[in-house]
């Protein structure tokens, strides 16, 4: 199983950085994790922020957030369109069903033949 981060969302904030307190630095992205194999796949129905300051370079944690950066987050993470958590079969999978079926169809051939 093969997990990966997939970007869905990524925005610049004009909020305050907790660290350098410069304004033009702060860059929000929002990830969502994604399960795959061979046959499927299926992405987490949670969704994971990381927040950024280009001006000081550092990740900034959510312990470090004020309420305003709070608040903005939680305002970008909701307008985010997140995917759906079913399974999504891949292409082998279609396959490997429509052979069983074929198979199957075969197999009661020569059986009631
Ligand atoms: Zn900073």
């Amino acid at each position: 199983m093969k997990e990966t981060l997939e970007k869905l969302y990524n925005t610049r904030l004009n909020n305050n950085c907790p660290e350098c307190y410069d304004v033009n630095g702060l860059e929000l992205t929002i990830y969502q994790r994604e399960k795959e194999n061979a046959l499927y796949s299926q992405a987490s129905p949670n969704i994971e922020t990381e927040l950024h300051c280009n001006t000081c370079n550092t990740r900034i944690y959510p312990v470090n957030w004020d309420l305003d950066i709070e608040r903005i987050v939680d305002y970008h993470t909701k307008r985010v369109k997140t995917k759906p958590s079913t399974i999504r079969l891949k292409k082998l999978a279609y396959f490997l069903i429509a052979a069983d079926i074929i198979l199957l169809i075969l197999l009661i051939y020569y059986l009631t033949t």
